[in-house]
């Protein structure tokens, strides 16, 4: 019988040293040595696997892209520095001049700039399309479409695009599908089995999932990814081996964390629905979310990401974050440690009002990425803060 893809990318490794580790070593190393002239001739004309730099490769590097394929059912990987390097080198390599981007106005902010502003520069067009309205899909793919780029559940509105909808669209129209997987996590769900070419990730988040390094990965489809990983290792956004071995160990405790990061995420979106402060609140698997059944459908579980909007508006954002005492303000999602963000005040302020209503920032809305404290003390720190709040 086939192993679980936790079990087989768990018990996965690259290497073994003569020392009988149990853990994997780490291979900090910049490059790699030859036995003879003939060996490394091989290896530069790509007649052998063997590692040459670690720009290009490394064991370390190896381990953990080898881990997530499993965890995503994916042909082959290229893991880098960031999450936004995965997405621009995935944009870069497959992108050409007079090519047109199809991507979703609610996404990332950075991810955002990227294709707004900078894929312009280099003559590729660009549209978006609003997340819940399936319909605009079709009917904005162009004959020069390219890709189709979506993040499901999106950052931070959580709205849910139905990924075997856009997977048919994009077979239909001969596109290839990129998918941001960061909020779901290949535990939460699998954007390959419903059809995607690429998924990328913000390693950075949940699958490192303790606040400690930056990475990320893009994985799929094996001809796609042979030309991302020339591309970048010409361009150099190799993640670091170091960073690789750390989020190594993490996959190792993902499906635990996530499991954890996901009942919490749903006891405290039980708890506050309804509350008298908000006037909504969003969490994937909910029947009250605008998308339950496309969630159930394709989630595993809801993730750890839980919003909702203050009636209040801009100044109970900023006070609701003021009487937190134990949720960090930090700018990240995804750790041990529950934090709480308000985008209209921070990530998202220079945004004029229409721009945030554009990528769905209101001015009240709160993002809360659930941790792994007791859930009781997340849940009662902020009722607490909701509680001090004025009445609007
Ligand atoms: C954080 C994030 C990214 C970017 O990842 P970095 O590791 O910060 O570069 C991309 N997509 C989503 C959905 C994110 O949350």
């Amino acid at each position: 019988m086939e192993q679980h893809p936790v079990t087989r990318a768990l018990r996965t490794r690259i290497e073994k040293t003569n020392e009988g580790e149990h853990s994997s070593p780490l291979f900090l190393t910049s490059s790699f040595c030859f036995n003879d002239a003939e060996q490394m001739r091989a290896a530069f004309a790509d007649e052998t696997e063997d590692n040459i730099y670690s720009r290009f490769s490394n064991p370390s590097v190896q381990e953990f892209i080898d881990r997530v394929c499993i965890l995503e059912g994916a042909e082959a990987g290229f893991a880098t520095a960031s999450g936004m390097s995965a997405v621009f080198g995935s944009f870069m390599a497959l992108l050409s001049q007079g090519d047109h981007l199809l991507s979703c106005s609610s996404i990332f902010g950075s991810t955002h700039t990227v294709i707004s502003k900078y894929l312009p520069k280099y003559g590729i067009e660009y549209s978006y399309v609003s997340a819940t309205n399936p319909q605009e899909w079709e009917a904005s793919i162009r004959p020069n479409t390219k890709m189709i780029y979506l993040e499901t559940p999106t950052n931070p509105g959580l709205d849910i695009i139905d990924l075997k909808f856009v997977s048919q669209l994009a077979k239909k129209y001969n596109v290839i599908l990129n998918v941001d997987n960061c909020f779901a996590t290949p535990l939460g769900q699998r954007p390959i089995d419903f059809g995607a070419d690429l998924v990328v990730h913000s390693a950075t988040k949940w699958m490192d999932g303790q606040g400690r390094v930056l990475g990320g990965i893009v994985v799929g489809r094996k001809d796609l990814i042979h030309d991302i990983y020339l591309f970048c290792r010409s361009t150099g956004p190799a993640l670091s081996p170091f960073n690789a071995w750390v989020l190594s160990k993490s996959l190792e405790t993902l499906d635990v964390r996530m499991d954890r990061h996901a009942s919490n995420a749903l006891h405290i979106a039980q708890k506050l629905e309804g509350h008298p402060k908000l006037s909504w609140l969003k969490y994937p698997f909910l029947p009250s979310h605008q998308q339950y059944d496309i969630a159930i459908k394709q989630m595993k579980n809801g993730g750890g990401i839980v919003c909702f909007e203050l009636k209040g508006g801009l100044e109970s954002g900023r006070a609701f974050l003021n009487n937190l005492k134990l949720l960090s303000l930090t700018a990240n999602l995804g750790d041990t440690k529950s934090i709480a963000s308000h985008p209209a005040s921070t990530t998202h302020a220079k945004l004029t009002a229409e721009e945030k209503l554009a990528v769905n920032i209101t001015p009240g809305l709160i993002r809360i990425s659930v941790g792994l404290e007791y859930v009781e003390d997340i849940l009662n720190d902020i009722l607490q803060s909701l509680e001090v709040l004025s009445e609007p």
